[in-house]
């Protein structure tokens, strides 16, 4: 019989976008910009032949200028805007005890499993777009403004290691530019594809950088890519709001790669921020529930979709065959991982309310986290889409057994 797989989270109704954006590469009235996810530059390599997790930013960045984009940008520099809203927006909930715990946002694997299983949580979800999305806002706005580009003339990619990122680029709301905000979504695989069809092996390109304005990202926004990293970077800078310190991070190197992880982050005698994260939708419901029960009592949760590692092992990533790809798979996506606690390690700033970019940022543009500016063009809604109450699906589920 034929087996039909039903994804709650859309993450398998992908389309391939290469040549959407091969049109807009040859159109010579499109600006085109790509913004490159963190997991790109640990993962695109291995593609050609390197050493599974070697970090190649450089090289990536030369490869896109090759392929023929007008700027390549860094989807971490989003990321750290990102923090800049959902960390304030923790504070705000912090201060008046409503909506907690805060969920993280960021994965829309996640916000469509919320939507569809959880609707009575989308209060709890931070109204914080995803990096792809608030980089995709800021680029038909900010940067349309300070280049001097018609907005309606820049066409915009994202490379992303997530195919879910196809269908949250293309949510109807995702327009607060005045336009659709991201145009093309392509996977590492169709990265991939696009530089091997240009004949380029990715491996002797010498290094790039990024262009600027939104090129430059600090380490928190690179640790986005791996589990525990969106909270951990988050956390830098709340912590340091708060208490006027910097976060020594042993604590939450417990959050980091496993399944689900909970820590305490003291802020002083009688304040503690108490965080969880967890990773697969398995692990959500179990953790969900011991929210709703009252079990758990978390302020802040971050939750991605995909087990063992989140976006490094993303549904956009390569695919093996063979026997051993199971434990391959594991094996790759902590040497991914691995790769982007490197990435961060060198990185000279750690936070990013330090980003001298989304500093200038702010004082030119948006004028200050969760104000009216960024609210209109960096926060969103959520829509409940569940189709049977919990009951409904237990009893249905029941009758089918039965009748098997
Ligand atoms: Fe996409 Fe998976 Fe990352 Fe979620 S965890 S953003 S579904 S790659």
């Amino acid at each position: 019989g034929q087996c039909i797989m039903v994804c709650p989270t859309g993450a398998l109704h992908g389309q391939d976008d290469k040549q959407k954006v091969w049109d807009a590469l040859a159109d010579d009235t499109k600006h085109v910009v790509i913004q490159t996810a963190p997991a790109i530059r640990v993962t695109i390599g291995e593609m050609f032949g390197m050493e599974v997790g070697s970090l190649v930013t450089g090289k990536l960045v030369s490869a896109l200028k090759r392929v023929g984009f007008d700027r390549v940008f860094d989807d971490c520099f989003g990321a750290d805007v990102v923090v800049m809203e959902e960390g304030r927006e923790l504070m705000e909930r912090l201060e008046s005890g409503k909506d907690l715990p805060q969920f993280t946002s960021c994965c829309p694997g996640w916000v469509k499993f919320c939507e569809s299983f959880y609707p009575s949580l989308l209060d709890n979800l931070s109204s914080c777009k995803s990096p792809q999305q608030v980089f995709g806002a800021l680029a038909k706005t900010y940067y349309a403004e300070k280049a001097g580009i018609d907005p309606d003339n820049i066409f915009s990619v994202s490379t992303m290691p997530c195919v879910a990122k196809k269908y949250e680029a293309q949510r109807p709301e995702m327009d607060d530019s005045g336009r659709q905000d991201v145009d093309a979504v392509l996977t590492t695989r169709e990265l991939g594809e696009m530089i091997k069809q240009i004949g380029i092996d990715i491996e002797n390109l010498p290094e790039q950088e990024y262009d600027e304005p939104m090129g430059y990202a600090t380490g928190a926004g690179v640790i986005f890519g791996s589990t525990g990293g969106v909270m951990e970077a988050t956390l830098r800078t709340v912590y340091e709001k708060l208490t006027g310190e910097r976060l020594e991070d042993f604590e939450l190197q417990k959050v980091r790669s496993q399944d689900f992880n909970e820590a305490e982050v003291k802020l002083d005698e009688d304040r503690s921020i108490n965080v969880a994260v967890a990773r697969g939708t398995g692990n959500a419901r179990k953790l969900i529930h011991r929210v709703l029960s009252g079990e758990a009592d978390y302020d802040f949760v971050e939750v991605m979709a995909c087990p063992a590692g989140g976006c490094v092992g993303g549904g956009g990533q390569p695919i093996y065959s063979g026997r051993d790809r199971w434990a391959r798979m594991v094996e790759d996506r902590v040497a991914r991982a691995d790769g982007l606690l490197k990435s961060d390690g060198r990185k000279d700033i750690k936070v990013a309310h330090e980003n001298p970019f989304v500093k200038e940022l702010y004082d030119s543009f948006l004028e200050k986290p969760h104000g009216e500016k960024s609210q209109k063009l960096l926060h969103t809604s959520y829509t409940d889409r569940q189709l049977y109450t919990h009951e409904e699906r237990y009893s249905e589920q029941k009758g089918k057994e039965m009748k098997e």
